[in-house]
């Protein structure tokens, strides 16, 4: 059965020092201290230590081998989307990362499949690079829960949903710049708090801003199964139904209307969660993501479905089909 992880991580093995070339703080540079190890620091601090799976496709290729997985959706780590930097410097880093991953896709055609970065700061130069990137052989791109703070209905981020519709491109909301996390330093809890609770803030705002009424060919997959929003959901319609003045103020449709029209991936480390998932979305819309090849992934890339005794053409729709309908590919170029 083929099996494609729409969930992972990947960067060049050599970024340029922005901070030096654009004089600010803020980008992320690579200190390759040691043997296949790598820091990640921004400015003096000290980020994430990474390995060479993080940036080397033979070694990640021979690593999803052990876990009989075909394919690899790939996208940058979301520390470098750059949205804080000025508008032509976020475009310069956005192609940079691109250009990097075209050239990993066309390379391993049938290994790797590209979602892009936008300088989503700077809308009109984001829908360009949209533009360019499709020309390139990326077939969607990953963008931030909020982007600097703000949230996904903005009418500003029109111009790119309306570009992502109109390129036939898809959509990954990835969880980043949790909220909050200046108050929760300790335990980890920006990742296991305010991660998923980012994602139900993407969802709710594109819900109620209403941009699937607006744009109803966007094909979008948000990632962690939801975060928390598929398990709040009933909290979520109570407040619709009862504060219409508050929550129906841009769009008088149920939120729960969305399932099954968005996508979400697997990521749940729970089988009882993940059958919650499934019977809310239907598993022609839950994707298999690991969020590879970080520690708090299901780095055995599903495995655990494959022991949950589901109906075949379920795990199938899961390993593959719903990707591939996500990302408007053909199962045959896979194979
Ligand atoms: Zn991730």
């Amino acid at each position: 059965m083929l099996k494609i992880d729409m969930h992972t991580h990947i960067i060049p093995k050599n970024l340029p020092d922005w901070s030096k070339e654009f004089g600010y703080d803020g980008f992320i540079r690579l200190d390759h201290h040691k043997s296949s190890w790598a820091r990640m620091m921004q400015g003096d601090q000290f980020f994430r230590e990474i390995n060479h799976n993080c940036w080397d496709p033979e070694v990640r290729i021979k690593e999803y081998d052990k876990f009989n997985t075909h394919v690899q959706v790939v996208c940058t780590i979301p520390v470098l989307f750059a949205y804080f930097a000025q508008p032509e410097h976020g475009l310069k880093v956005a192609k940079f990362l691109n250009d990097d991953l075209s050239n990993l896709v066309n390379k391993y055609p049938k290994k790797y499949i590209g979602l892009g970065t936008l300088p989503m700061q700077a809308p009109e130069m984001a829908v360009e690079e949209l533009y360019r990137i499709k020309k390139n052989g990326l077939v969607g791109v990953q963008i931030g829960s909020n982007i600097n703070n703000k949230n996904l209905n903005e009418p500003e981020f029109f111009p790119i949903w309306e570009a992502c519709e109109k390129l036939g491109l898809s959509v990954l909301v990835h969880p980043w710049n949790m909220m909050g996390k200046e108050h929760m330093s300790r335990y980890w809890l920006p990742w296991l708090v305010g991660m998923p609770a980012e994602t139900s803030r993407a969802m709710c705002s594109m819900i109620f801003g209403g941009i699937f009424e607006k744009f109803p060919l966007l094909r979008v997959n948000f990632c962690h199964a939801s975060g928390s929003f598929l398990s709040t959901l009933g909290r979520i319609e109570q407040g619709f139904n009862c504060r219409p003045d508050l929550v129906a103020i841009d769009n008088n449709h149920n939120p729960k209307k969305y399932c099954g029209q968005f996508w979400v991936d697997c990521i749940t480390h729970n089988p009882e969660m993940l059958n919650y998932v499934l019977k809310m979305q239907g598993s022609k819309r839950v994707t298999l993501g690991s969020d590879y090849p970080f520690p708090l992934g299901d780095l055995e890339i599903g495995e655990f479905i494959n022991k949950m005794q589901l109906e075949e053409n379920v795990v199938e729709d899961i390993f593959c089909n719903s990707t591939l309908e996500w990302l408007n590919l053909k199962k045959e170029d896979y194979l």
